[in-house]
This record gives structure tokens, sequence and C-alpha cells, in this order.
């Protein structure tokens, strides 16, 4: 054998044993646990967060907290009172007095930060115990609402040293104790909404999350205590409507932020008003989502799905009024229906789950009255035939083709997977039908046409107008809506200004 041909069998012989060798290595290689095998630590019972520690409820009363998909008990948690309430407001003041007021901004951003890379550190665990709490399908809290928390922390945490151009050319200061209270549809998500900008401006809170959901909002009490926050600059207490109103009657306190109904929100606004509070609302929706012919249909059906069918239907800017133009009616609706037929309802912890639990029996029989309700007014009703799990709360998504302005489907906010459906002909009619409601949160348009969604979106009362897309949310973009949809932003430099007092 010549030299040449040995140093080839040889260099064969390496090749051949070093890919044995990779392919042991890839044999041996081990995934990651599942998401929903993260292990979450949940007490038996909670008392509140205030002054930096958990302490019982002065009232003595706990209730149950359950798992939507289940029925069953997750946790006790403390029932609070006018008392507890109290304390909470008189730790913040102290917690604004002595010390957070006092910190640089920089300072401030520190911990903000910090208390960002812990939610992204623990972010599995927070994933899981919001769906378990929550019902939503665990692929909606880890890859939008987690992340989402996590964003708010960290845009609001760069705010806190740049203050001084909040405003351009004035100084800013804080408030003092803001009161915030919040829904159970985005449990996490709200909070960040609103605890992040009140902290970066320098503010210091008392928060009351849903009776429904409090967990999360109860395991961000320990990552305070883990970032090392101050005492008292954020304290949560847990009740219902009560404990809400209590907070808002409380004469210590700034002002009140509130996200949910309309109805609780036009109640919350007469009695802030008695004591001179400022006031930031974020209320309900009937967002329109409008597809004109030229659209790329398919896309515009998935926004549809996207835009109702997210979370429950549980989303205050849910595109629940349908507008399709006349001519593509059919295709459109044929498209829908073959879509809706593949949306997966079940176990919420499932990662190939698209539609969860309705978040609590209540709301479960809110949406099957509307829906009857709908069914007796008339025009064609379609849901999709599915097994649905025997435990929980669960509803198959549906669709009311035909909606007149005036029936219930298309005015009433269901909060639930329930589109209505109408058609128009001309981009004027689209834009009266669109606007015809008591609220104005969002709408979306779908077109191939810029100069026809800019015209439009021109036209819209809404407060957030998407365009060949639905339900896209970012820390650096301002929420909120016109007309009973609320007043004051969340997100963005604008959500940072309901915060301050310019000088
Ligand atoms: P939803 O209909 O979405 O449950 P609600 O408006 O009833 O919304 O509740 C939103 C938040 O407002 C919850 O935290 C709830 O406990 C609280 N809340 C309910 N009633 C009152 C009230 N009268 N005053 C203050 N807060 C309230």
């Amino acid at each position: 054998m010549t030299k040449k041909k040995t140093q080839k069998k040889t260099k064969e012989k390496t090749k051949a044993k070093s890919q044995k060798k990779n392919k042991s290595k890839t044999l041996k290689f081990n995934y990651a646990p599942a998401l929903e095998s993260t292990k979450v630590e949940i007490l038996e019972k909670y008392g509140n967060f205030i002054g930096g520690e958990f302490v019982a409820p002065k009232t003595g009363k706990y209730f149950d907290t359950v798992n939507p998909a289940d029925g069953k008990k997750l946790a006790s948690l403390a029932l609070s009172g006018s008392a507890d309430v109290d304390l909470a407001v008189k730790a913040a003041r102290k917690a604004f007095k002595s010390e957070w007021s006092q910190l640089t901004g920089s300072e401030r951003g520190k911990f903000l930060f910090r208390i960002a890379r812990i939610i992204q550190e623990r972010s599995r665990e927070l994933a899981v115990l919001e769906t378990l709490d929550g019902g939503k399908p665990i692929k909606e809290s880890r890859d939008v609402d987690i992340p989402l928390v996590a964003q708010h922390f960290f845009y609001n945490a760069g705010w806190a040293d740049k203050l001084d151009y909040l405003v351009p050319g004035k100084k800013v200061k804080p408030i003092g104790v803001c009161g915030q209270i919040i829904p159970w549809n985005f449990p996490m998500l709200m909070l960040a909404w609103k605890i992040a900008p009140a902290l970066a401006a320098g503010n210091t809170v008392v928060l009351k999350p849903a009776e429904q959901t409090s967990l999360t909002a109860l395991k961000f009490a320990e990552i305070c205590q883990e970032a090392g926050l101050p005492k008292g600059v954020v304290n949560i207490i847990t009740g219902a409507g009560e404990t809400g109103a209590a907070l808002v009657d409380h004469k210590d306190v700034n002002k009140i932020a509130f996200t949910g109904s309309t109805d609780i929100g036009k109640l919350i606004a007469r009695n802030a008003g008695k004591t001179n509070k400022k006031l930031t609302m974020e209320l309900g929706g009937k967002s329109a989502n409008i597809v004109f012919a030229d659209a790329a249909i398919d896309q515009a059906v998935e926004g549809i799905v996207a835009g109702i069918f997210f979370n429950q239907g549980h989303v205050c800017c849910a595109g629940s009024r349908l507008l399709i133009e006349e001519s593509v009616k059919d295709l459109v609706i044929k498209k829908l229906k073959a879509r809706m037929k593949q949306i997966r309802v079940g176990a919420p912890l499932d990662k190939n789950t698209d539609l969860g639990a309705i978040n609590s029996k209540e709301q479960l029989k809110k949406i099957r009255d509307l829906v009857k309700q709908g069914q007796k007014e008339g025009g064609e009703f379609w849901q999709v035939e599915t097994v649905l799990p025997t435990r929980g709360n669960f509803f198959a998504p549906c669709l009311f083709m035909d909606q007149s302005g005036s029936s219930t489907i298309a005015r009433e906010e269901v909060f639930g997977p329930v589109l209505s459906v109408s058609t128009f002909r001309t981009p004027d009619e689209a834009i009266a039908k669109a606007n015809d409601t008591n609220y104005g949160l969002a709408a979306g348009i779908w077109s191939e046409k810029g100069s026809k969604v800019h015209m439009v979106a021109s036209k819209l009362k809404a407060g957030i107008i998407w365009a060949n897309t639905y339900n896209k949310f970012d820390a650096t973009s301002p929420f909120g809506g016109f007309k009973e949809s609320g007043y004051g932003r969340e997100g963005g430099r604008h959500g940072v200004l309901p915060y301050v007092e310019v000088e």
C-alpha cells in the first residue's frame, strides 16, 4: 500500500469514529422538563402583604381561590376589610415619605430592573401559576403575559432616572400613595401595567387584585421581598368589591387606577370624586374588527381568531364585532368556520390548548345567558361542535351571523368566545357601524391598501387601532380608550404621566 493510500484509510477511519462518537453524544441529549411539570409552591393560606411582610387580616376572614379548570380549591386568601386597607395605606404613606420618594431615580430604577430580572428567572413558575388560577392556556401565559410583565418592568425602570424628560421643559414629582384595583383577565400583566410606572415615578402603592386571581400578585409580593424592595413600597391586599371600595374611599390615597367593568368604573368614579383623588380608568369594550374585500383573507381569518378567541375572549379590547365587506362575506365565513373547528378547547395546562377555562362559574353563566338572549333575538347562531371537559368551566367558540347594531350580542360586552358578525358595503358604512357603540377601546382594519387603512383609522373613535393584525401589545405603546372605555393611558410615556404631578 502506498503512503497516500494509508493516509486516506486512516482519515476515513477517524471520520467514522468521530461520527460514531457524535451519534452517541446526540443520543445522550436531555430535553428540558415540560413547562407544565414546573413545581409551583402554593401556600394553604395567604395573608395580606403589608409593610414588606405577610400579615393575617384584621377581619380574621378568608375566602377560597379555585382552579377554574377543575373547580378545586387552590388556597385561602385574606378577606380584607377597611382596617386592613388602612394598615396598607399607612405602610405605603410611611414608605413614600421616609424612603421611596427620597431615592434618586437611578436607585429606584435599580430595584425595578432587579424585579424585572427576577420575573424573567421565575417566568415558568409564574406562567404555570397564572394558568392554574385564571384558566388561560399555558402557551398564552408563557408567551404573552409573563414576557410582557417583565417588559413593563424593564421599560419603566428606564424612565425612573429620566423623569426630567417626561414633560419637556417641566419638572415632575410623584403623586403619593396610589390605590390600584385590577381585574381577573390578565392578573399579573395588569399588576405590571399599574405598579411599574407608579414606582418608577416615585409613588408607593396599595394594589387589590381580583378576588378570582390573586395568586400571582401574592407571588409578586415574594419577588418584592427577594429584590429587597424597601418595605411598604408595594402593598397587596386581597378581597372582593368591598375591599376595593374601602381603598377608593380611603382619605389618604392620592390616586385610584382601575381596570375592570364599566359599571364598577362608573361607581368608583362617583365615589373617588368625593375625596378629590386623581383617577385613571380602563374599562370595557366592544371593538370592531373590519375586514375589507382587498384584505389578505387567510391572514385576516387568523386575525379574527386572535382577536376574539385569545384568552377565551376575556379581553377588554377583544375584536368581538366582526364587520365584513359584503362581497367577501361568504368566503370569510367559510374559512373562519373551518379555522374555528381547529381551535382546541380544554385543559389550560396542556401546551396544545388554544382556548382554556372560563375564569369563573359566574362568568360562564353570564356568557350562557347572553348567548341565550342572542338566540332569542334571532340571526344565525353557529357553535363549534367539540367535546368539552366534564369538570370546570368551559364554553365552545361560537358566532352570531347578521347581527343588527341593536342586538344584545352586538352591543354588550360578553367577555367570552362569542363573535358578532355583520356586513358593510362602503368604507363609510364600516366606519359608522364600528363607531356605533358606547365603547371606544380598540379596532382592527384588514386591507392591503395603506391609504384606506389610514383613512379609516383616522375616523375610528378607538384608543388602539391595529392594521392587518390584532391583539398585539408592547410596553412602549400606550393603551386606553374613548367614551365608556375609560380615560387615561397605560404603557409608553403616556402610561407614566398619570403617576406624576407636573410642577
Ligand atoms: P369584572 O366584571 O371584570 O369582574 P369588576 O369591575 O367586577 O370586573 O372587577 C374588577 C375589580 O374591581 C376587581 O378587583 C373587583 O374586586 C373590584 N371591585 C368590584 N366592585 C368594586 C367596588 N364597588 N369598588 C372598588 N372595587 C371593586
